[in-house]
């Protein structure tokens, strides 16, 4: 039967795909994307536009990065890929080393899996068999934050924020944990300290995103609350997970977000930009200790997981011509001089009709709207004919640039935020 392509989910650009993220019978068809360049989209009808979010926090050195390219070229001439049960190979080795000497300390095992998500599913099986491992299976339970995102699969879902959040639907299906709140004053944290003295001997594991809680709402906390947390959940017994895939390399302005508050996890989750942008990985570092107590004469002891292209040798070889250009250091002085134009060209909006609330953190700018929803299809369409591409979260509009952006292309993006959000303020709604 013909397909009633007049309905937007008929489109031919989308009658045979189903979209992430998107109520198909409201939304406009998408936007075909031809090319990439730089920090630019090209669009099949010409257009060009800016990226302000750098692909899902992706591309932090640009798209088509001519370093990983050619890294990739040459890998994909020799072994795109073999399977990793059993075999190894350089580049998984290569990158390995590397992750491990530019992590905080104490981290000293690689287990590669394919996104985000994952990476949280193998930190979370990780720690609940760490402690199994240990005769002590009853620590089963996870502490997670409100406001926080780990991720799509049904294990990540449970620690991300269950109540007010995009999985809201799975919040009965899910694994129960305790969601607090992040600490915010000095009573806060006394009661948060009370709580994770209370519940510890049933706790595997404290899940974060330090310093930002991006997907759920672009939240920022402290390096000194980071570090709080940090040393309650230790004085308690418990593991401490960092979820880096967003902040990691150099996001906030530090290699990791970590960093900042002078802390090392047991676990820390990697992905999104590890590759610059160009295929998918992600990485999940375990300390020595975590790691030994998964070794035993016996094979039952041993971590049960290995996705079918676990470190993939392409993806490894992109990860390792990215972590070059991280550690040539430049992307410091990136992430500060977009910091400052942020701080410049979107902090006087705290002042304008409609703003809630305006957040800066290394190359993150957000603009929290005076709303509890907002028109986020109007929204990205007027950013669209300003010529750029921004996509607003729950009611915050932001950036998450490359670190290569121009002044000229940041201050397109400032500007167009700035004017996009006098219209809307004063559009009825
Ligand atoms: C994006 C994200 C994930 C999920 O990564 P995917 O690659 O989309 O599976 C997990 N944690 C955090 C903090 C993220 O930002």
């Amino acid at each position: 039967m013909a397909a009633d392509s007049d309905k937007p989910w008929n489109h031919p650009s989308q009658a045979h795909l189903w979209r992430p993220y998107a109520q198909m019978q409201i939304l406009p068809p998408p936007l075909k994307a031809v090319r990439t360049e730089g920090t630019q989209i090209h669009l099949e009808d010409g257009r060009v536009l800016i990226d302000g979010i750098a692909s899902w926090w992706t591309a932090a050195h640009g798209y088509n990065p001519p370093a990983i390219l050619a890294a990739m070229r040459e890998q994909l001439d020799t072994m795109p890929h073999v399977m990793f049960g059993g075999l190894t190979h350089d580049p998984a080795i290569t990158l390995s080393e590397k992750l491990i000497a530019l992590a905080p300390a104490g981290l000293n095992r690689v287990f590669f899996t394919d996104s985000g998500s994952v990476s949280v599913e193998v930190a979370m099986k990780m720690a609940l068999q760490y402690w199994q491992n240990q005769g002590q299976p009853g620590k089963n339970k996870f502490i997670c934050f409100r406001g926080g995102y780990h991720g799509d699969t049904i294990g990540a879902m449970s620690v991300s924020d269950p109540e007010d959040s995009m999985h809201k639907a799975f919040k009965s299906t899910v694994a129960h944990q305790y969601v607090l709140d992040i600490p915010s004053d000095e009573y806060a944290f006394a009661e948060f300290e009370d709580t994770v003295q209370a519940i510890a001997k049933t706790v595997a594991g404290v899940i974060i995103e330090p310093l930002v809680q991006a997907a759920e709402g672009m939240r920022l906390h402290s390096a000194d609350t980071l570090e709080a947390i940090h040393r309650v959940t230790k004085a308690n017994n418990i593991l401490f997970i960092a979820d880096e895939v967003a902040t990691g390399f150099g996001r906030t302005g530090s290699l990791f977000a970590c960093n900042e508050a002078g802390i090392s996890p047991d676990i820390l989750c990697l992905g999104k930009a590890l590759t610059g942008g160009c295929i998918s990985l992600a990485a999940t570092l375990a300390s020595e200790e975590v790691f030994s107590a998964f070794l035993s004469d016996s094979s039952e002891k041993a971590f049960m997981h290995g996705p079918t292209y676990m470190a993939n040798p392409l993806a490894c070889a992109a990860a390792n011509a990215s972590l070059e250009i991280f550690t040539s250091g430049a992307y410091l002085t990136q992430v500060e001089a977009i910091e400052s134009q942020l701080r410049d060209e979107l902090w006087p909006l705290r002042f304008a009709e409609g703003v809630r609330d305006v957040r800066i953190k290394g190359a993150i700018g957000v603009v929290e709207l005076d709303a509890e929803e907002i028109d986020k299809t109007w929204l990205n369409q007027r950013f669209v004919e300003h010529g750029v591409w921004i996509r607003p979260l729950k009611n915050v509009i932001y950036l998450m640039p490359a670190f290569t952006i121009t002044r000229q292309d940041l201050q397109k993006l400032t500007s167009a935020i700035t004017d996009v959000v006098a219209e809307w303020a004063s559009s009825p709604r």
